[in-house]
């Protein structure tokens, strides 16, 4: 059977919008689909409803039933763990809210900016460290999209505009597309980036027209996928991915190192491998950003650094991650070493 017949088999097409509808909303829903209790959870569930759990179904399909410790389920699963204050969580670990310099933009860093084009995502990651933002207080009306195109306009050292959110492939189309062509018409900005995790827990998002949009344009073009682990990419992300790679985009992945997901050399060797069957190059491991709720999932600088040697060892150059932490006032992320 040929590949292209083997995902169709597996993954029947849909479109993304209506899967991204039909995604899990609650504790008692997932661990339904996986045929688990609350019992197998001893340290309970988290009972905070502020960063309430989402997930869509496809994501849930490549989870293993029955197994509590499923390192995608970890991923998405709220648990007690959350509800602790821990000394160096805070809400605001990067001092993004310092740098947000107006409405839906942030600037850190020299020469590129990042513009929150969407303020919900359609994967709720527990780990996230915009899990605090603001984004009511950041969600773009027509006008104050102006402002955030004004902002990049007026500041000729801004070469790169960032797509970043909330996620930005939540976005339909017709709106990415126009948001690309004000982009574009800024004589000074060469380069469009756009972060995502959607088409990860969504493989359908990887539209024909999405390609389009990033091809079309002037700009040099790029994606960045959010995945973690090997387990998320299927042979859909295979298909889609060759051919936005053969229509010209550059395809790259970020990864967190997370506790009990993938802090372990084995599953980030596959991982870079995985990736790269994908037509994705590992960009950045990043260590987890220091927001509250998430010190379950910390690495410390030392195992984070210990496996990234071995990786160097294990691995060729290109599919070896840059290791780095990103520290709130820095002019660029920081690479990691442990001495
Ligand atoms: S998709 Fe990205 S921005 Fe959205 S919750 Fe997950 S990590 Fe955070």
């Amino acid at each position: 059977m040929s590949s292209v017949a083997q995902t169709k088999k597996f993954f029947p097409r849909r479109d993304w919008g209506e899967v991204l509808a039909q995604s899990l909303r609650s504790s008692d829903e997932l661990l339904a689909a996986l045929e688990l209790q609350s019992a197998d959870f001893p340290n309970g569930l988290s009972l905070a409803k502020q960063f309430p759990l989402l997930v869509p179904r496809p994501f849930v399909e490549r989870m293993t039933k029955g197994d509590p410790h499923d390192p995608l389920l970890l991923q998405v699963l709220p648990l007690a763990a959350e509800d602790q204050l821990h000394r160096g969580f805070t809400a605001d670990p990067l001092g993004e809210q310092s740098a947000n310099v107006a409405t839906g933009v942030i600037h850190k860093y020299h020469g590129r900016v990042l513009l929150l084009a969407a303020s919900g995502c359609a994967v709720n990651c527990r780990y996230c460290f915009r899990r605090h933002f603001p984004y009511n207080e950041n969600r773009l009306n027509h006008a104050q999209w102006q402002s955030a195109l004004d902002y990049i306009a007026q500041d000729t050292s801004i070469s790169e505009v960032i797509l970043s959110g909330g996620d930005p492939l939540m976005l339909q189309d017709e709106r990415l597309a126009d948001l690309v062509d004000s982009i574009a018409n800024i004589a000074h900005v060469q380069r469009l980036r756009v972060h995502s995790r959607l088409p990860v827990v969504i493989a359908e998002r990887l539209t024909d027209q999405l390609t389009d949009i990033l091809t079309r344009t002037r700009l040099r073009s790029s994606l960045v996928l959010h995945v973690n682990h090997p387990r998320e990419l299927t042979p859909l992300h295979a298909e889609r991915l060759a051919k936005m790679r053969q229509a010209g985009v550059t395809l790259l992945n970020q990864t967190v190192l997370l506790k009990g997901v993938n802090d372990n050399l084995e599953v980030l060797i596959e991982l870079s491998e995985q990736l790269f069957n994908h037509h994705l190059l590992p960009y950045y491991l990043h260590v987890l950003d220091r927001v509250q709720g998430a010190q379950h999932f910390d690495v410390s600088s030392r195992a984070a650094y210990a496996l990234y040697q071995q990786m160097l060892t294990r691995l060729p150059g290109y599919l070896v991650p840059k290791l780095v932490r990103e520290e709130a006032g820095q002019p660029h992320k920081t690479p990691l070493h442990v001495f």
